[in-house]
């Protein structure tokens, strides 16, 4: 690895070791001829995933997009930034498991749905009326209603999970 400093192309590595869960290789390196130190990371290259869309229209997986929706659907609820990075770590994590290169936004959607259903009910109620689009209303309601009488949700609550202005273009 060429020095940043002198461009100098020997180093020895000083320090490693695994960040981000196991998923990155940190090294410590330092230079021969200059002796400065400085840090590179390994990590896995997987094969890009292709999302299917429910028109049938291929797209690549985009991580900032999947935040977006769920920051959308998160927003004013309790919580973090940190835990949409992590709750879509874990989508990552269990779409690279299945080894395939193709998804439907569909498989991505239940697993959105999944996620968000065990961190916050709102946040997932929201996220369910835009990404299932009313397209099984009963269903739909059945869970609203479960969810709404338990939290004893008055008028104001109710309100606040058909805010219009929670609502995202995904489709
Ligand atoms: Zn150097």
């Amino acid at each position: 690895m060429r020095c940043p400093s002198c461009n100098h192309v020997e180093d020895k590595v000083v320090d490693s070791r695994l960040t981000r869960g196991g998923r990155t290789i940190r090294r410590r390196r330092e230079c021969l001829a200059c002796t400065k130190r400085f840090t590179t990371y390994e990590y896995v290259e997987h094969e890009p995933l292709s999302v299917r869309k429910t028109t049938g229209a291929m797209e690549p997986y985009d991580r900032v997009k999947l935040l977006r929706s769920i920051g959308t659907a998160c927003a004013k609820r309790p919580v973090s930034l940190a835990m949409i990075e992590e709750l879509v770590d874990r989508i990552e994590e269990s779409l690279e498991a299945t080894d395939k290169r193709e998804v439907s936004s569909q498989s991505i959607g239940e697993l959105v749905m999944q996620q968000l259903r065990a961190l916050d009910q709102v946040a997932y109620v929201r996220f369910a009326s835009v990404y299932r689009n009313f397209q099984d209303t009963t269903e739909f309601m059945e869970e609203v209603r479960e969810l709404v009488s338990k939290a004893q949700y008055r008028a104001r609550g109710q309100q606040e999970l058909f805010d219009p202005e929670t609502k995202s273009e995904e489709g």
